[in-house]
């Protein structure tokens, strides 16, 4: 989804740090293989997630929705020596590509891959999460979100992607579109929950930033 003119993404993307050659493979190999490639981080944004990421310096990194591996890295640039970062998806076809990456970028040993769904997956993880991302399911938003706060401390930040979803946030709802049904009453919530701060970021297809109190 593009919000700008295509000139001035181009602009945006010319003044920012470049993409790194490995992440240009990627996201080659990912249109050529996996289905949907449409899902994965592009270069601007990734840029983005590398420099909160390094900004924050997290001891620990919790993501929700690796697909191939692609915003992991970005936030794994930003993490401390001895910090992990934990990746989880479903889908396990994508965990040997995933893996392939992770090893080539120099992180590979501080990522842990977990393979199912995030919501049986995080209250196994005994963990204080300093950054969250979270990206899978978006009709699930609400409970990724409630399962990460329990992991967090004051100061974790927690990044919401996708939330203006195309713009559909704004337009007259379907009534049988249930995720943004969904992405509406989340970012109403997020807005009002006391437990956070919240910015939402204009950021490619909308990325929240919330502060933990
Ligand atoms: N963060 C990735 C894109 C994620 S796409 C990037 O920026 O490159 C969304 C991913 O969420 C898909 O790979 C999908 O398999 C995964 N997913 C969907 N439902 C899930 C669930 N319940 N638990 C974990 N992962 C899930
Ligand atoms: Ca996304």
């Amino acid at each position: 989804m593009h919000f700008l003119s295509s000139i001035l993404e181009q602009y945006i993307a010319d003044h920012s740090q470049s993409e790194p050659e490995l992440l240009q493979r990627l996201t080659r190999e990912t249109h050529l293989k996996v289905i949907q490639p449409r899902m994965i981080t592009g270069h601007f944004q990734g840029r983005v997630l590398s420099l909160l990421s390094k900004i924050i310096g997290p001891k620990n990194i919790l993501e929700i929705g690796t697909y191939t591996g692609y915003s992991a890295i970005c936030l794994a640039e930003g993490l401390q020596q001895k910090g992990t970062l934990h990746t989880i998806d479903i889908n396990e076809e994508l965990h040997a590509m995933q893996r392939r990456y992770f090893d080539e970028s120099g992180y590979g040993s501080q990522i842990i891959q977990h393979t199912g769904d995030a919501l049986a997956i995080i209250p196994q993880l005994d963990l204080i999460f300093d950054m969250v991302f979270i990206d899978a399911e978006k009709v699930s938003y609400d409970h990724y979100y409630e399962a990460a706060l329990k992991k967090c401390r004051p100061g974790s930040v927690i990044l919401s992607d996708n939330v203006l979803w195309s713009g559909k946030v704004v337009e007259p709802l379907d009534p049988k579109d249930k995720a943004t049904k969904i992405l509406i009453d989340y970012n109403k919530k997020l807005r009002n929950d006391p437990r956070v701060e919240t910015v939402l970021l204009p950021i490619r297809d909308g990325l929240t930033l919330s502060r933990v109190l």
